[in-house]
């Protein structure tokens, strides 16, 4: 019989959990409000506990972070200086190990969800990506040689500082660690306390859009020099705003200036800067990839 893996991703508001091998081939899902760690874990443990399906050979989880991926630490598998209440300094992935008595891949949200779309989706023939997502907060995944990129801890590019012109936008941003970061610019509560209305209520004609375009772009180019990636893949919530990426697509052109004279940074950039195509589902996917390389 075919060996069934689990995926579980927690996100800052909404947990993923799923059964299987790949997308179309899941034999069980279910996604319920990420509260407390204490529910949020006992939810986990109950869905691979069920009688209603086979158990899982191994679990990947991806989570929202920063977390510690250090295998050789004593706090592996914890989230650790996260600003969600009650969330801080929290052992996920050793609890589950325990628990369910399965091998548990660990990794963050954003890598997961960049393995998932390397594997099924957007990013099928990129030999390295990067998985950039723009919702409650900005945070982009990075794989080299099909790997999610560690260092001293993981990517956490949505704390880079980027260009802000406080007389175009004098808004001082929603980071409470850095207030004016990426993150703190360009997430969606940014777009919402800039402008006093959710994104979702401002015409496509608004200045908004062509500002979040300017510091999406920032971000990316960043990006792109330090790491590389052959493909960005770009999604999340704010990204749903049908002209935006258009928008980001023709400032990051313009940023590149024509150095890296690439086809894919000029006329090509349309098959360079895409959209996810695996949507609410990658990071749980690519948990489940996580599981399968363990
Ligand atoms: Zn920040």
């Amino acid at each position: 019989m075919t060996k069934l893996y689990g995926g579980v991703e927690t996100g800052g508001t909404w947990c993923v959990c799923a059964l299987g091998t790949g997308p179309g081939e899941l034999v069980a899902h279910d996604r319920f409000p990420t509260t407390s760690p204490r529910e949020t874990i006992e939810r986990i443990v109950a869905f691979f506990s069920s009688d209603a399906h086979p158990a899982p050979a191994g679990i990947g989880l991806g989570s929202f972070g920063p977390v510690d991926l250090d295998p050789d630490s004593s706090t592996w598998g914890s989230v650790t200086t996260t600003p969600k209440p009650g969330w801080a300094h929290t052992p996920v992935a050793g609890v589950l190990r325990e628990r369910l008595g399965v091998p548990v891949a660990f990794d963050t949200d954003v890598n997961a969800a960049a393995l998932g779309e390397q594997r099924w989706g957007a990013g099928r023939d990129a030999p390295s990506l990067c998985y950039v997502t723009v919702g409650t907060g900005v945070g982009a995944g990075l794989l080299v040689a099909g790997r999610p990129l560690h260092g001293l801890v993981h990517p956490e590019v949505g704390h880079l500082r980027i260009p802000h012109d406080t007389v175009r936008d004098p808004f001082a941003g929603v980071c409470p660690f850095h207030g004016d970061c990426w993150e703190g610019l360009a997430c969606g509560p940014a777009v919402s306390a800039r402008w006093g209305a959710e994104g979702r209520e401002l015409p496509d004609e608004h200045p908004a859009w062509a500002l979040e375009a300017g510091y999406l772009a920032l971000g990316i180019l960043s990006i792109v020099m330090v790491a590389s990636p052959h493909r960005v893949i770009l999604g999340g919530g704010v990204m749903e705003r049908g002209p935006l990426l258009g928008l980001v697509r023709a400032r990051l052109r313009e940023l590149v200036g024509g150095y890296l004279s690439l086809p894919l940074l000029g006329e090509g950039i349309d098959r360079f800067l895409v959209r996810p195509e695996l949507d609410d589902d990658a990071g749980v996917l690519g948990a489940i990839a996580l599981a399968q390389q363990l």
